[in-house]
């Protein structure tokens, strides 16, 4: 079963001299519409829909709600603040079972959870897996998921504290993370404002080309992301307020950051780009698993951070919400939309989450 679209990656980008030819979107663009149950909507515009669909409040121990890498609670009484997100991970989706192994699987799998734990600063404490088995997932496939699902938790300091199992027509799982963080510290994605310089860690691309190439140090990218739990809380210790995970592409996710922010973002330098990848796979991929996050100028940024790269990309500006401009031209978002089934821009295929 194969449902992700072969890779075969145009581009508009004019190889280095540092401006765009034009960036405008080709076949299913971004806005591009799929009807779910009488509504016209793609997938950015559907989880906007479900969130007006929410009641709201939640009471004074709900920080933040939809909208974020984590929801925001705060127990009566409790010391600190707790995060939670859930994630699925779907065979088809996320990942292929003939290419991508269970333990990996069962890695990448509470990888999403934790990376979001990470954006806002937080420590993951606890999990729980829903896990659905589909005809090729026997009793070994599930024990070298475990395996490799365990190993991350146990390094992250993530105890599994529980889940559901049943057989289904595919196979897939649900990971809930629940983590803490220091009351009122959250890194969020609405703190963004103009002025601050925005940041990527790592690389990019390097998930889109390993899944494209299947070799390499970029297929190990794909297969074993690190999600940047340390980094993430060292942010938060040095008064960054705005951060979020880079799952779905930096095209996407910027656009989200900017709009949750009500603010607008300019990208004029140079990207980190993963080698060997192009720079459409650093636009547009997902499942990078980095940080994108803002400062203010007064805030020193190190160039590292325990070996991993921070580049500043950009500023945050006034200007229409969720605008993003790449070297003077309109970006538009172009990671994954599962409701066009494919990237909203060109024909990469990857998926965060
Ligand atoms: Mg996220």
């Amino acid at each position: 079963m194969n449902r992700r679209r072969s890779p075969g990656d145009s581009t508009s980008w004019d190889g280095g001299t540092g401006k765009t030819k034009q960036w405008r979107a080709r076949g299913r663009g971004w806005g591009s519409l799929t009807t779910i149950g009488g509504l016209r909507v793609n997938e950015l515009e559907l989880l906007e829909r479900i969130r007006e669909w929410l009641p709201a409040g939640g009471g004074a121990r709900l920080i933040r709600g939809a909208g974020d890498d984590c929801a925001i609670l705060r127990p009566a009484g409790a010391a600190e603040d707790w995060l939670a997100t859930t994630d699925l991970f779907l065979e088809g989706v996320h990942f292929e079972a003939d290419s991508c192994p269970a333990f990996d699987a069962g890695r990448r799998a509470l990888c999403r959870g934790l990376s979001d734990i990470a954006a806002m600063g937080g420590r993951p404490r606890f999990c729980l897996i829903s896990l659905s088995l589909g005809a090729g997932a026997g009793p070994g496939w599930v024990k070298r998921f475990y395996a490799g699902l365990l190993e991350l938790a146990r390094r992250t300091g993530t105890a599994v504290i529980g889940g559901d199992l049943a057989k289904g027509p595919e196979t897939g799982c649900d990971v809930v993370v629940l983590g803490t963080v220091p009351k009122g510290g959250a890194m969020r994605r609405d703190r963004a404002r103009p002025g601050q310089a925005i940041y990527v860690s790592g690389e990019l691309g390097g998930s889109a080309l390993g899944l494209q190439t299947r070799r390499g140090a970029a297929w190990k990218r794909h297969l074993r992301p690190e999600p940047r739990l340390e980094l993430g809380r060292y942010l938060r210790r040095l008064g960054v307020k705005a951060a979020m995970d880079l799952s779905d592409g930096l095209s996407t996710d910027l656009h989200r950051l900017a709009k949750e922010s009500g603010v607008a973002a300019v990208v004029d330098r140079p990207l980190p780009v993963f080698h060997g990848a192009g720079l459409e796979q650093a636009l547009h991929g997902g499942e990078d698993y980095e940080l994108l996050f803002t400062a203010p100028p007064r805030l020193k940024i190190p160039s590292r951070h325990r070996g991993v790269p921070l580049t500043r990309i950009g500023t945050i500006v006034r200007g229409e919400p969720g605008a993003v401009e790449f070297f003077g031209s309109p970006l538009e978002a172009g990671g994954w939309d599962h409701f066009a089934g494919e990237r909203r821009r060109g024909s990469l295929r990857s998926r965060g989450g």
